[in-house]
């Protein structure tokens, strides 16, 4: 499906929309440039989720986990990753096969450990179209 919005709380209330149908196991991957709205994304995923703090990006951490949710989160923003074994040492098996939900910002940077099953999520501009357009395209793969 497309999604397209003009503001960013447009954007948080589809990913809060998203957070709230969430499955135990599911693996969420964020795409898009920088700046187009992936953490704007996920806080509104994690409000979904009941998660109630603040949610930014881990960006030099890799990964932040949050559990006061219905379900927990993993939300991954993989940058600045230098060697995919970073991901080996945090235990991203635990997490992207576990009963918690995943949420990857830009995961084609990790494209060769994700799992077959997931959902891809792309968020682009359109500066015609305006500076808060966002086209955001929600894909399940099976
Ligand atoms: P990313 O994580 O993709 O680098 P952020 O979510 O951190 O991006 O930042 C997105 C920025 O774009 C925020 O400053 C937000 O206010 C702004 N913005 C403007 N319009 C939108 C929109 N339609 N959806 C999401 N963010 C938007
Ligand atoms: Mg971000």
């Amino acid at each position: 499906m497309t999604i397209e919005t003009f503001t960013p709380e447009e954007t948080f209330e589809l990913g809060e929309q998203l957070g709230q149908k969430a499955r135990p196991g599911e693996v969420y991957c964020l795409d898009g440039d920088l700046g187009t709205g992936k953490t704007v994304f996920t806080q509104g995923f994690a409000k979904g989720l009941g998660i109630e703090g603040p949610v930014s990006s881990p960006t030099f951490t890799i990964i932040q986990q949050y559990d006061e949710g219905r379900l927990p989160l993993y939300h991954f923003d993989v940058y600045r990753i230098g060697d995919i074994s970073e991901m080996d040492e945090i235990g991203y098996e635990d997490c992207f096969y576990g009963d918690g939900v995943s949420l990857i910002e830009w995961s084609s940077l990790i494209g060769e450990i994700l799992p077959d099953q997931l959902t891809q999520i792309r968020i682009e501009k359109d500066l015609e179209k305006g500076f808060d357009y966002r086209k955001i395209t929600v894909e399940e793969r099976k």
